[in-house]
């Protein structure tokens, strides 16, 4: 298990500033819901965790180890993305081996793990085919068995449901809160959708404009917003 500890992030665009001096904590096994409006820096927070992007000051902690300035791969984290980013020219199993094989993994141990995911996932049916040949729901159940087979403890979440339909975000959502329940990983989970954020989120935390505005569990943030904004902003439906 990890915990994420993020003091004072900043991070600029050249002279565009979208975080400014952000802190947020992630106990180990919290399930924490980025949720905001577009463009409120919701996935720049993502991938300065993930270290796609370098924070232009600041910190960031994974299980009290100092990361800001580690490669992406040695951080521990699986990450999903809302597009799903398969290879179209390999099946699902050399989807999900394919991490695997570059980082040198014994054969054994990778089909093991592609075994777990694909139960987990209900995928094993799958596992032949190639992308083209999956619904978008299967599609993004593949994604998030590439972060599973990594077997790593932080998860993040950018918007993984936002291309399906109503019927299939429920049904992921139930799963994705299951996965949770099981695994019990450190999650970091954006989205613009109150829904999703009141159902998932062990704590929300409410973005606009590269700064937290309310960090509370889901009862507190529905019940009790501290500002016009957040008050506005979980009422409304998306
Ligand atoms: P969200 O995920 O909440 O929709 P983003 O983190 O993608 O928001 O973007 C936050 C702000 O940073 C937006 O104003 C966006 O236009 C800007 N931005 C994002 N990526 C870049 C980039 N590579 N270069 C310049 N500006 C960017
Ligand atoms: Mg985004």
């Amino acid at each position: 298990m990890s915990s994420i500890e993020i003091k004072d992030l900043d991070l600029a665009f050249g002279a565009v500033k979208v975080l400014e001096k952000l802190n947020i904590d992630v106990p180990e096994g919290e399930f924490l819901v980025l949720l905001g409006p577009s463009g409120c820096g919701k996935s720049t927070l993502l991938n300065c965790i993930a270290g796609l992007l370098d924070v232009t000051g600041g910190q960031i902690f994974i299980d009290g180890k100092n990361v800001t300035w580690e490669e992406p791969k040695d951080r521990g984290i699986g990450m999903v993305f809302q597009s799903y980013a398969l290879y179209p020219q390999m099946t699902v199993r050399g989807n999900l081996a394919f991490g695997l094989k570059n980082a040198g993994l014994p054969k054994a141990e990778i089909e093991k793990r592609i075994a777990r995911a694909a139960e987990i996932l209900q995928i094993e049916p799958l596992l032949d085919r190639k992308p083209a040949a999956l619904s978008g729901g299967q599609r993004q159940r593949v994604a998030i068995g590439r972060a599973l087979v990594r077997d790593v403890d932080v998860f993040l979440f950018d918007e993984p449901l936002s291309n399906l339909d109503a019927k299939l975000r429920s049904e992921l959502r139930v799963e994705i809160k299951r996965l949770h329940q099981q695994l019990k990983n450190t999650m970091v989970y954006v989205t613009h959708d109150q829904i999703e954020a009141l159902t998932l989120a062990d704590r929300i935390a409410v973005m606009r404009g590269g700064i937290v505005q309310q960090l509370d569990d889901p009862t507190t943030i529905y019940n009790k917003p501290t500002n016009l904004f957040v008050a506005g902003f979980i009422g409304s439906p998306a």
